[in-house]
């Protein structure tokens, strides 16, 4: 019985990584993919994307398959256009996507993991199953990462994006990037000191419905000002999408555009394959290791609730942005301020969390932050227990802040404090709800 510790089923940027962390911690890992080209296209990464990449030992990848930082990006509203410069280390990069698919490759394989080509699936009865050709693997966990392919097909075609290229007969001195809002929807360009120039259009695929590729390149023509020289790809999918689960029985764990497929508009895809695969890794290490299955499944929806609601307000931002309506973040939720002189109490009793530590996911305790919906396991160098230990009896502000001076470094009982009330935290011990207790 071929059986080993995961097979992943996908191997785009967020297949690779997770088979790369995976196999570099001693895992037996197969990768499967299809083996169809990689989009050639060229695709940004935001500052927080290149920490975490870095972070992660993709330094090498993202050196390949690096075209230049985006020194300008100019909006085209409806009313008004704007170009916006930024300092090089608040400028996202510009990747060769291509590039970057080999490259990871590459660091997936040195780390030791197997690639298999094919079209693979997965099954579940009577086990769980990858199956390939006549080939029926047995994982102990299945990692989903088949991108925007896993996902329903009425789903996956709610947006359609039409890739170009063409060569710029004015390139800019260092990268653009421009985005522009269309009658039809909105477009990305990206363009390069030399000359290079892609983007795509993001519409309704209803307006691409039936259109030959002519008449395709005639429609971008009228939208865009594109130099005559433009190839035309062919449109793909691009839809904001987020399946309900990012785990099944199996387990089956979903990462990258498999769990959520972001729009395009908010550019955070890579940073989504990269992240989910880093926390699939976890989970399957805590699995694998014997340890709690529970909490790593539990961390994983967690994760995957949080990161679908930023990609949902991401979205919307974004777009709202290129309306002209708001181009900057609501501000964060902060609750009411409760009568400090009086005695106050955590609004819900210390409770256990799934937290991510050394690499594995284990339960621990946690206070409740209503406004951010988070779990709040560690106060800088304090845990939560210490902390609602310290909140306990209900005290007013003052007799709390001297417990938490009492033992903790100067003025950080002041920061817990207020993350605690902005965040809806602490209420007055006699407000009626759930009543906190020491667990
Ligand atoms: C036009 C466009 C522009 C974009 N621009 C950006 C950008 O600028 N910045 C950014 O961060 N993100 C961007 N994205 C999003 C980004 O490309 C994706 O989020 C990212 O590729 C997701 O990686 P993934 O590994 O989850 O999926 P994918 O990259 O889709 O990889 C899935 C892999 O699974 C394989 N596969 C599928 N089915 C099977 C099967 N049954 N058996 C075996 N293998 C299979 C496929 O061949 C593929 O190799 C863009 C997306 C689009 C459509």
């Amino acid at each position: 019985m071929d059986r080993p510790d995961i097979v992943i089923l996908g191997a785009g940027p967020a297949g690779t990584v997770a088979a790369m962390l995976a196999a570099a911690q001693g895992m037996d890992v197969l990768i499967i993919d299809s083996g169809h080209p990689p989009a050639a296209r060229i695709e940004s990464l935001p500052p927080m994307g290149r920490a975490l990449a870095y972070d992660l030992g993709l330094q090498p990848a993202l050196d390949a398959a690096f075209l230049g930082r985006v020194a300008s990006i100019d909006l085209h509203r409806p009313a008004s256009s704007e170009t916006r410069r930024s300092a090089p280390a608040d400028a996202p990069d510009l990747l060769d996507r291509a590039t970057l698919h080999a490259a990871l490759h590459t660091l997936a394989r040195r780390s030791g993991a197997k690639l298999a080509t094919g079209r693979g699936w997965i099954g579940s009865s009577p086990t769980p199953t990858v199956a390939l050709g006549d080939r029926r693997f047995f994982p102990r966990v299945i990692i989903d990462a088949r991108g925007r392919a896993a996902l329903p097909r009425a789903i996956r075609n709610a947006v359609a994006a039409l890739p170009f290229r063409t060569v710029s007969p004015a390139p800019p001195p260092a990268p653009r990037m421009e985005v522009t809002a269309l009658a039809i929807g909105w477009s990305w360009i990206a363009t390069l000191p030399s000359g290079r120039c892609e983007g795509a259009l993001f519409t309704d695929p209803r307006n691409l419905a039936g259109l030959t590729a002519t008449r395709r390149r005639a429609m971008l023509l009228s939208h865009l000002a594109l130099a005559e020289d433009l190839h035309v790809g062919r449109p793909c999918p691009a839809a904001l999408h987020a399946a309900p689960f990012a785990t099944a029985t199996g387990p089956i764990l979903r990462i990258g555009d498999a769990a959520l497929a972001r729009d395009p508009v908010a550019a955070h895809g890579l940073v989504h394959a990269f992240r989910s695969a880093t926390h699939a890794v976890a989970a399957a290490a805590t699995i694998l290791g014997q340890g709690d299955a529970s909490a790593a499944l539990a961390f994983l929806e967690q994760r995957h609730a949080k990161a679908c609601r930023q990609a949902a307000e991401g979205t919307a931002l974004a777009l709202a942005g290129l309306r002209g309506e708001s181009a900057h973040p609501a501000e964060p939720a902060r609750a009411a301020v409760p009568p400090l002189n009086r005695p106050l109490r955590l609004s819900r009793a210390l409770h256990e969390a799934p937290v991510l530590a050394n690499g594995r996911i284990v339960w621990a305790k946690a206070i409740h932050l209503p406004a951010s919906g988070e779990d709040a396991t560690t106060f800088g160098p304090s845990d939560a227990a210490t902390i609602a230990h310290l909140l306990d009896p209900p005290a007013p502000v003052a007799t709390l802040a001297r417990r938490l001076d009492a033992v903790l470094p100067a003025t950080l009982g002041h920061a817990i404090l207020k993350r605690l009330i902005d965040e809806g935290a602490l209420v007055p011990s006699d407000q009626t709800g759930s009543r906190a207790t020491m667990a």
